[in-house]
């Protein structure tokens, strides 16, 4: 990604920040990224605590939408189903999230995908095409599930993508 396009996005990332508490994006909403099954099943709320805390996992998401999940539901042109975005302490622990998981800060999502091949075709994208911090195609025996996460300081972007053999 060259230098000009990196500083235009981050000016129209400026501008975007929003008007709508809730919408993160055009197809991406902060409800779908706090829903967790595992928080549903043991009856507890996947939600940020405080306000203070809630406006930085907001912020997280949005960048996140803006700059990896919006593009690749565009690129993709259907609904994006998301297994995993915000966790609590508490919902990462009962997933077995490592401790500094980028889920705690809302920087990182886990993407439904239907198998590997369109796991690796959806990484490759966002290789191509977006700014993301690390990226990894994740198995747990089961299913397959693509993590991706980006920081807002883009200095910090780490840009790994580890291929996964599954
Ligand atoms: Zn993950």
């Amino acid at each position: 990604m060259d230098k000009k396009k990196v500083c235009g996005q981050r000016s129209q990332w400026k501008k975007i920040k929003s008007v709508d508490k809730m919408r993160l994006s055009k197809n991406f909403t902060m409800e779908e990224l706090c829903r967790s099954a595992t928080a549903e099943r043991h009856g507890i709320r996947n939600w940020p605590a405080t306000e203070d805390e809630e406006h930085k996992v907001r912020e997280n998401l949005r960048y996140l939408c803006f700059d990896v999940l919006q593009p690749l539901r565009d690129y993709v042109g259907r609904p994006i189903i998301v297994n995993s975005g915000y966790r609590t302490k508490e919902v990462n622990r009962l997933v077995g999230g490592v401790n500094n998981s980028q889920h705690l800060t809302g920087e990182a999502a886990d993407l439904r995908i239907e198998s590997t091949k369109q796991g690796r075709e959806w990484a490759e994208w966002i290789m191509d095409n977006c700014d993301f911090d690390q990226m990894l195609l994740e198995s747990n025996g089961k299913s397959v599930w693509l993590h991706v996460s980006a920081k807002r300081d883009k200095e910090l972007n780490r840009r790994v993508f580890k291929k996964m053999k599954v």
